[in-house]
This record gives structure tokens, sequence and C-alpha cells, in this order.
């Protein structure tokens, strides 16, 4: 792991309706140094998303430009849509010794984790229970019961790969969730690395994809 006084990258991944895009906008609020990665993506924007502060909205033939000028750091087909992040303006943050968080699927941050030497931290957020994820993810996508049934058939999927990721937190209350992986980062710019017991954790997955 590269500890510099440059920024470095923190990845927050999890199955939809979890909670990533809510931890990751509260610690860019409360931590002035930390600036969130907007991705660019095919997908249509959902009621109150901006253009160019939620993600860069494109289409497919501006999305495939980039993937051939060869601009992405990863890139994903992710519910039949394009998701990926554009090198550059990443390097340029982490060259201003700013952190960048990162709201990327497993597929990306698979991407990210092939790169050598990238000062890569990542983690996977899990939820308290599959009733409570259910709830959010109805909250979110009011009477769109297709949509919801689509994303909760990807939570074995995606939850399966738990392993790959540095850290392991559970989202069931936000302040205490955040405030966990707050310790971690912060813990990490000092070059210290928490061990996380993995039992726990593969019982708390064979708990959730019963
Ligand atoms: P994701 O980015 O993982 O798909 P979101 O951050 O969009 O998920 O959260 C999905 C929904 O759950 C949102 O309505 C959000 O306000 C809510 N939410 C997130 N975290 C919590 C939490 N700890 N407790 C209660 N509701 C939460
Ligand atoms: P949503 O459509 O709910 O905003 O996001 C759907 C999924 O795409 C989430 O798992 C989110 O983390 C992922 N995602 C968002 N941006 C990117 C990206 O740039 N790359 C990858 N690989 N996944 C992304």
């Amino acid at each position: 792991m590269l500890t510099t006084t440059n920024g470095m990258m923190f990845v927050l991944s999890s199955p939809s309706g979890v909670g990533k895009t809510t931890l990751a906008k509260k610690i860019e609020k409360n931590n002035s140094n930390f600036i969130i990665s907007v991705s660019h993506t095919t997908r249509k924007p959902r009621p109150g998303e901006i253009n160019g502060k939620d993600y860069h909205f494109v289409g497919e033939k501006d999305f495939d430009l980039l993937i051939k000028g060869n601009h992405f750091f990863e890139y994903a087909r992710i519910f039949d849509n394009y998701y990926g992040t554009v090198k550059e303006p990443v390097l340029k943050l982490l060259s201003a010794g700013k952190d960048v968080i990162f709201d990327i699927d497993w597929q990306g941050t698979q991407q990210l984790k092939k790169i050598e030497s990238l000062p890569l931290v990542t983690f996977f957020v899990l939820p308290p229970n599959i009733e409570i994820l259910k709830k959010r993810l109805l909250n979110r996508h009011k009477e769109q019961e297709k949509l919801i049934k689509e994303r909760m058939n990807k939570f074995n999927e995606e939850i399966s790969h738990w392993k790959e990721y540095n850290y392991v937190v559970i989202n069931d209350d936000l302040e205490t969730c955040y405030s966990k992986i707050l310790e971690i980062i912060m813990n990490e710019k000092k070059g210290i690395n928490q061990t996380q017991n993995i039992d726990e954790i593969a019982k708390k997955v064979g708990k959730l994809i019963k």
C-alpha cells in the first residue's frame, strides 16, 4: 500500500440499496479533503439527480468513444447500462493531495485492483438484513416493483464478492457505519491496516444469502 502525503483512493461497493451513496456523500460533506469521483453512465437520471454532480449522463456512443480512447480506469455493464470512471479527473485530484471516494461495483473494483501501485483501500458494505434492504430500495424507487425485483435478484451475485475487499462493514445505523469507515480510513492514511474477523463476516453473509 502506498502511504504518501498524496491522496488515497477509497472504494465503497455493496448490493444496490445498502447505502453506499449515502455513506460516500456523508464522508465528502463532513471531510473537506474527500471528493467523490463522478462516474460516467449511460443510465437515465433519476428524479433529483444532477448531470455532472451525481453522474456524467452520456449516450452509448459517447461512452463507447471513451472506451476506445482508453480514458477509463475501469468500466462495467450493470443492469443493462454502462458505468465507468474516467482516469484524468481522479489523477488530478490525487496529485492535488485529495482523497477520492468511489461508489463502484465489484467489477470495477477488480479492475482497479489490477492496476499497479494505486493507493487503494476497498470497502464492501452489507445491509443489516434483507427486509431492511427491501425497505431501503422501496424508499428510493417508489412503486417500481419490477426494478426492485431485478436488483434483489442480483443481490447474491454481488454479495459473493465480499472477500475481494479490504474491509467489510454493516450499514445498520448510518452514524455508526459512517464512523467505522472514517476510523478505518484515517488509520489507513497513517499506514495502519486493521484486521477483521473473517469467520464472523462469513457467518453474517451466510445469513443474508439464505
Ligand atoms: P446504494 O448507493 O447502496 O444503492 P443509497 O445510498 O442510495 O444506496 O441508499 C438507499 C436508500 O436507503 C436511500 O433512500 C437512503 O436514504 C437509505 N439509507 C441509506 N443508509 C441508511 C441507513 N443506515 N439507515 C436507513 N436508511 C438508509
Ligand atoms: P445506480 O444506478 O444505482 O446509481 O448504480 C448502480 C451500480 O453501479 C452501483 O453498484 C454503483 O456502485 C455502480 N457504479 C456506479 N458508478 C460506477 C462506475 O463508475 N464503475 C462501476 N464499475 N460501477 C459503478
